[in-house]
């Protein structure tokens, strides 16, 4: 039987996020979000940041928005697509919906025991552009 502990983590694909239908207009300056990255203790894992301003998200041509990054070191301004993002800041029916969809797909797939998982849906550009794998893909630049 091989030993659990031995293997590598199963990174589960996030095929929820790259078909969210969400407005740019869904967000506004000061809200705070959630870009979720993985799952940590049975629940999802991300990093938490405030919409600062619309800022043109390069990888896919469309509206997104600046972030600022309370941890981000060098790279505390970022911009993403209104549909990585997540309301923390307010209770939101359409971003708990999302997150309800994340967790039923990802949580069975990670380990609840042990750190957090990134399971490494996103990369950041040297423009500072967060663009999801599935983007990439499509030919983001
Ligand atoms: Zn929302």
């Amino acid at each position: 039987m091989p030993d659990p502990v031995s293997r590598p983590p199963y990174v589960p694909a996030d095929t929820i996020t790259p078909e969210r239908d969400i407005t740019h207009e869904h967000f506004r300056p000061g809200d705070q979000v959630t870009v979720v990255k993985g799952a940590a203790g049975g629940e999802l894992w991300g990093e938490t940041m405030t919409v600062v301003t619309p800022s043109w998200h390069t990888a896919t041509d469309e509206d997104g928005w600046r972030l600022r990054n309370p941890r981000g070191g060098t790279r505390t301004f970022i911009t993403a697509h209104p549909r990585y993002m997540i309301h923390t800041s307010r209770l939101c029916r359409d971003c708990l919906s999302h997150q309800r969809a994340l967790e039923d797909r990802i949580l069975p797939k990670i380990p609840a025991a042990g750190g957090p998982v990134d399971c490494g849906w996103y990369t950041l550009t040297e423009l500072a552009q967060l663009v999801h794998t599935n983007d990439t893909a499509r030919g983001g630049r």
